[in-house]
């Protein structure tokens, strides 16, 4: 652990010199994030530090099993503004995109707050942070928590689940082509220190809510092929959300879902967030690249899973989407530059 000492100190030596800490993650939160945030409270709470987790979106629905142990604020800034200059650190997790944070990131941007990103996505910009580890090496941020707790010696149960659920969801249950071994010793150790791997699997994904899947049955109606079967995409709007009796809590897992079909190569949903603004989420299953396509539309992410945000309405973005991908399926799989 000598390297991780190094790679730690710095950021252990902030958090022990502060005493009032921000939590905070992306927008539409995911396990990773909020996992990772749980084991840190649990950290901070063991250290008499105060604390409070501000994130700019709710947990989400399928997640909501976190609610009973931990207080995860929404931040709004006409009511929160004020509360924030009380804080002297903000701990950012899972964040590959500083915007991300929504309004909170120009608050703490013009505030004397010190701010540490732990993160394993990849970053244009890290002058933003006072202290960063970004590793892209390691699947989750979860990792990440977990070295620096392993480190301080503080890991226990509490904490595990919390990265538990951060490494089981970011890795789609241990399958996906960032797990490595240090994932499942990882995993392996948090058993070792109690963590019922069985009921976080439960609590996750065995508690769909019905109007999720009556949702998932109307887009496996609805799914476009392009490129014989290797472009698959698929469009959820405010009609669709209405007629299913659903909401944008719904949606975790959908791109994944359609990814697996045989024969995708890359799978999109377009998501209609409100009228001039359009989500995209992208899934490849490793021979497409699609990270490079998602900054082109001001996104981000990972090579097999990243996402952007688009100030258009979905039928304009719709059209320049799909036949980027196209185009990118070409050239990655046939060398083409042209449909
Ligand atoms: P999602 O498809 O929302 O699950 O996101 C997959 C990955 O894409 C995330 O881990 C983020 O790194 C990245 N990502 C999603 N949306 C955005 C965005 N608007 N800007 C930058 N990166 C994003």
């Amino acid at each position: 652990m000598n390297n991780s000492k190094n790679r730690w100190s710095k950021i252990d030596s902030l958090i022990n010199d502060s005493n009032n800490i921000l939590l905070s993650t992306h927008i539409n939160p995911d396990g990773d994030g909020l996992g990772s945030q749980l084991a840190l409270t649990n950290y901070l709470k063991k250290k008499n530090k105060n604390y409070k987790i501000f994130n700019p979106s709710l947990v989400p629905n399928d997640l909501s099993y976190l609610n009973d142990n931990e207080k995860f604020n929404q931040y709004t800034q006409s009511i929160h503004e004020k509360e924030i200059k009380n804080f002297d650190l903000a701990i950012i997790l899972d964040i590959g995109d500083f915007h991300r944070l929504g309004d909170l990131a120009n608050e703490l941007l013009n505030s004397e707050i010190k701010i540490i990103s732990i993160d394993h996505h990849p970053h244009k910009k890290e002058n933003y942070f006072d202290e960063f580890i970004h590793d892209t090496s390691v699947s989750s941020t979860g990792y990440l928590i977990y070295e620096f707790l392993n480190f301080k010696n503080e890991l226990d149960v509490e904490s595990g689940n919390g990265l538990y659920l951060a490494i089981m969801t970011d890795t789609g249950s241990f399958s996906y082509s960032n797990t490595d071994s240090r994932t499942h010793s990882m995993a392996s150790h948090l058993i070792e220190l109690g963590v019922d791997v069985n009921d976080i699997h439960k609590k996750v994904y065995q508690s769909v809510p019905y109007e999720k899947l009556k949702l998932m049955g109307e887009v496996l109606q609805n799914i476009n092929f392009n490129l014989n079967g290797k472009l698959a995409w698929f469009i959820i709007d405010q009609d669709i959300l209405k007629s299913s009796n659903s909401n944008i809590e719904h949606l975790g897992g959908f791109t994944d879902t359609i990814r697996s079909i045989k024969g995708v190569e890359v799978a999109i949903m377009l998501h209609e967030y409100s009228k001039y603004k359009t989500r995209i989420n992208f899934r490849s299953k490793g021979n497409v690249k699609i990270h490079k396509l998602a900054q082109r539309f001001g996104g981000g992410g990972h090579p097999f899973a990243s996402g952007a945000m688009i100030n258009q309405s979905i039928k304009i973005v719709r059209e320049a989407v799909v036949s980027a991908t196209v185009s990118e399926i070409n050239k990655q799989i046939y060398g083409k530059d042209v449909i």
